[in-house]
């Protein structure tokens, strides 16, 4: 494997978005833009992408990029500097202010977006010469709870398994998640265990999300109680002799005191019904499952970690691993599924603040032996603010000074609008991005510096199977951005620690991370690779990606952890944990009667600012919705494809409304991904209670009481634009991208009269318009030449245009006489039928035609591949092909038996 492939001459690289870290190949078009495809030698992907990363090629523009950095002046206004100036001024505000209130007042907050490489510096900036420990990450909002639960059980944050475990186990046991949307290639790998080898699907869940479509076995279970489920888990491993008792007597303790508490929580089939909102049979079908096999993998995410309770969950999960010895074997083990596509680096060099660096933390030896390896003048000696309480000592005043790194805290942290009042509270607030802005920066940064974004940068990321893989640049840095690493090495230099921080390249940052992996280790830490302390340049840039630990004198890296003990509490056995009793921290009431569950869609990623640019990925959810089952629809009157305000304790957003019977009663879901950078008021974290997990500081971003309530609009519709558009503030509206230029989807009661005046004010020149204002409908478009420049639809739900059409008009270059005068009358035209919502990103096959197909004989997935391609190329989309499949048997049980009888001949 080599850095680029010579036949393609492309750029061997890693994706930038989930925890798969599936490899790319890119090749540049030498305009700015790449191709895109997956990297067949890769062992994450074997040359698969979902669709986010085969999209990958539509986010390289420079549109929204920083290109220079820039300092807010005395009178509010951001003015473009200079490198040195910019970074003398960083320098110079967090001297003065670390001096005057100590290092305490002073913090880092991170992302998982970073590189190795970056976080390493930024963390041994803070941790090691500031002295201070507040040094966090959005990974706390990921995975801090399977990293405590780690910690806690195995006396490491050790991920013991691999991804061929997927391959390997007989059961696969998803817990809290929606694999098929937020790990699609690792999904299609575990559905292809099911089909060839004939592996059995759970899926555990309070959402009937797509992932359950597949499932043997799916258990739709009451929020927050995972760990009753594990615990009854347990109870009946006990009870049935399924235990393995010899690796519980010579690998463990605490198994007595775990079994006790388990029947406390959840003494049976029945108690642990009772507790789930399961029936007995699926307790039961569970239960026997795991009992009767040896090669069980459960595999957990964000609907575990993302809780109040989320540690005590994965301790339920591995103890029923411990107690059966399923850990660390071929197709055996507990597994963690990490979100973002460096988490896993993050937590290696101690980007969360309740760590060292290198897997080691605040003891005292520990502390001890970091202090010598970097020859630190004031090592931080405890642990800092996770990032819940970074915000909140913010807005007391007592954090004045604040870095964020690539990361939008001001959308993603619980209780959004409070963190965003208290970074406008901060003395000094500088900002690491590569877009001009979003709205951490709209809070009121003081600095922002430009930062150099994936296809430009250069470095490591590992993936949740713990592999290190490099991202490679294969473009030239926009503007005057630079490698994260090189920013805080030239803040830490002029702070007077130039010594410690003489890094000329990635590689060099890579070395001594290695090598402090290996620094009187002996095998008494987990994470070792020091046998890449010594790579030269080339090396560096020719690795191929690798397991760790990868320790001197091994012959190859170790794919798994501790199927024959080995742990890494002092006695090196592992813990038996006894979980607390479960209970959520809220409480439903008559004014918040239901639960707001939070999380991803399929084709978007965090806040946008990358995947919001790609026309493809916009087409598939392109709106923030609230999802409800139909009987809570009804109750609390809102209806499908309308309108609903969704308001907490924190906040409220007006969200558009999606019925649906995979939702359970009783609890709401919405995405997270909308920002006010990009909708008007759908900024979910803003609902989201800052309540957290007394171990790992994980917020509770998945049951936060809430209410319902319709919320009528008299007219909706879209705008088009080649430019961006500044939305009256009395819309709603979202935006999503389009082929060439910007969408708007838009609601409103104002005077369609209003809307006139400002699509002549956006739009620059007389509009051709239709108005028909009586009967509350006006359309109207601006041309150059024969292209639309802008456009405006608006008109009641059922005269509101169709958006799909009018989009692939908008697309086109040149518009056809007809095209262009039938455009704004209403009335059907030719290349105007809609192909409805996109189900497939890759090849823009939409909803109408799928279902064409499923009504003219497409009965199988393969059979709509075949004469669409939909679903041929990633498999992002199968779930959803099956989900209107399955509907259209269930609307015509015809159809059904004629797929019957075609399958029966
Ligand atoms: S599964 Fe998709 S988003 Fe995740 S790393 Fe692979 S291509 Fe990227």
């Amino acid at each position: 494997m080599t850095a680029v492939d010579p036949a393609l001459r492309a750029t061997r690289t890693t994706c930038p978005y989930c925890g798969v870290g599936c490899g790319v190949l890119a090749t540049p078009d030498g305009s700015g833009g790449a191709a895109i495809s997956g990297d067949p030698e890769h062992p994450a992907n074997f040359g698969r992408l979902c669709s986010k990363g085969s999209a990958l090629g539509e986010t390289l523009g420079l549109e929204q990029r920083l290109l220079y950095p820039m300092i807010r002046c005395s009178k509010g206004r951001m003015g473009r500097v200079a490198w040195t100036d910019a970074l003398d001024h960083v320098a110079h505000r967090f001297r003065h202010i670390i001096a005057r209130d100590g290092p305490g007042a002073v913090a880092f907050y991170l992302s998982g977006q970073l590189l190795t490489e970056d976080y390493y510096v930024a963390n041994k900036l803070m941790k090691g010469f500031i002295g201070s420990a507040n040094v966090d990450t959005n990974s706390r909002l990921c995975m801090a709870s399977s990293v405590a639960g780690h910690r806690r059980a195995f006396g490491a944050d050790t991920v013991p398994g691999c991804y061929e475990d997927l391959d390997q186990a007989d059961l696969l046991v998803l817990v809290g998640s929606n694999a098929a949307w937020c790990h699609p290639v690792l999904f299609q790998r575990m559905l292809a265990n099911k089909q060839q080898r004939g592996a059995r699907v759970v899926v555990i869940d309070p959402r009937r999300t797509d992932t359950a479509g597949d499932a043997d076995l799916f258990l739709g279970l009451k929020p927050g109680t995972d760990t009753a489920l594990f615990s009854g888990l347990l109870v009946h491993l006990a009870d049935a002799g399924a235990l393995d008792r010899n690796y519980i007597d010579n690998h463990t303790s605490g198994f007595e005191e775990a079994l006790a508490r388990a029947r406390c929580i959840a003494g049976g089939i029945g108690a642990t019904a009772l507790a789930t909102g399961l029936s007995e049979r699926e307790v039961a079908d569970f239960f026997q499952m795991f009992a009767n096999t040896s090669r069980a993998v459960t595999l957990y995410s964000q609907g575990v970690n993302q809780s109040a309770q989320g540690t005590d969950k994965v301790n339920a999960i591995i103890n029923c691993h411990l107690a059966t010895g399923q850990i660390g074997k071929p197709g055996a083990s507990p597994f963690s599924l990490t979100g973002q596509p460096n988490a896993m680096g993050g937590r290696e060099v101690g980007g969360l603040a309740n760590q060292l660096a290198a897997h080691m933390g605040f003891t005292p030896p520990e502390i001890d032996r970091v202090r010598r390896f970097w020859k630190a003048p004031r090592i931080a000696t405890h642990e800092g603010l996770k990032a819940v309480q970074m915000f909140e000592a913010i807005g007391r005043g007592e954090i004045k000074a604040l870095w964020v790194i690539g990361t939008n805290p001001a959308v993603s942290l619980p209780d959004a609008d409070a963190a965003r009042a208290a970074l406008k509270k901060l003395e000094l607030f500088v900002v690491s991005e590569n877009v001009r802005s979003n709205d951490t920066v709209s809070a009121g940064a003081h600095v922002l510096l430009p930062a150099q974004a994936w296809g430009e940068k250069s470095g490591t990321v590992t993936n949740s199977e713990r592999r290190i893989s490099r991202q490679r640049a294969f473009l030239g840095p926009a503007g005057e951005a630079k490698p994260d690493w090189w920013i805080v090495s030239e803040v830490a230099k002029r702070l007077g620690f130039g010594g410690a921080f003489d890094f000329n390249s990635a590689a060099d940052v890579f070395r001594e991370h290695a090598a402090l992996s290996a620094f009187e280790n002996n095998g008494s830490r987990d994470f070792d690779i020091g046998a890449l302390t010594s790579l030269s340049d080339a090396a560096f840039d020719a690795m191929a990606p690798g397991l760790w630990p990868n320790r001197l004198g091994d012959l190859q890296p170790q794919a798994r952890f501790f199927a024959d003990g080995g742990f890494y509490a002092n006695d090196h056995r592992a813990r038996f944990i006894a979980p607390e009793i479960p209970t959520l921290r809220t409480e439903i009431s008559a004014g918040r009667p239901l639960r707001l569950n939070t999380g991803r869609i399929r084709d978007q990623w965090h806040t946008m600012t990358r995947t919001g640019s790609s026309p493809r990925l916009g087409q598939h959810l392109p709106e923030p919705f609230v999802e409800i089952h139909p009987g809570d629809a009804i109750k609390f009157g809102v209806a499908d494809g309308g309108f609903a305000r969704v308001v907490t304790h924190y906040g409220q957003c007006i969200l558009k409304v999606t019925v649906s019977e995979r939702q359970q009663r009783g609890m709401l879901f919405a995405p997270i991904h909308w920002s006010e950078a990009n909708a008007s008021a759908a900024r979910v974290g803003a609902l989201v209670a800052p309540f957290t997990d007394p171990f790992s500081g994980q917020p509770e971003n998945k049951a936060t009481p809430v209410s319902i309530t319709p919320y009528e609009y008299v007219f909706r519709g879209f705008a088009l634009s080649r430019v961006p558009l500044e939305l009256p503030p009395h819309a709603w509206w979202a935006r999503a991208a389009v082929t060439g230029g910007y969408g708007y989807l838009l609601a409103d009661n104002a005077d369609l009269a209003d809307w006139q005046s400002w699509l002549r004010a956006a739009a620059g020149a007389d509009p051709a318009e239709y108005r028909d204002i009586a009967g509350g409908v006006f359309r109207a478009a601006s041309f150059n030449e024969d292209r639309i420049e802008t456009c405006l639809f608006m008109g009641s739900a059922r005269d509101a245009g169709d958006w799909n059409a009018v989009k692939n008009l908008f697309a086109a270059d040149k518009l056809s006489d007809d095209q262009r005068r039938m455009l704004l009358s209403g009335r059907s035209i030719d290349g105007l039928a809609s192909i409805g919502p996109i189900v497939c990103a890759c090849f823009g096959v939409g909803c109408s035609t799928i279902c064409d197909a499923i009504a003219a004989g497409a009965g199988s997935v393969a059979e709509i591949g075949a004469r669409l391609k939909a679903g041929t190329n990633c498999g992002s989309c199968i779930p959803e092909m099956k989900r209107l499949i399955a509907q259209a048997d269930v609307a015509d049980p015809a159809h059904d038996q004629h797929k019957k009888a075609l399958a029966a001949s």
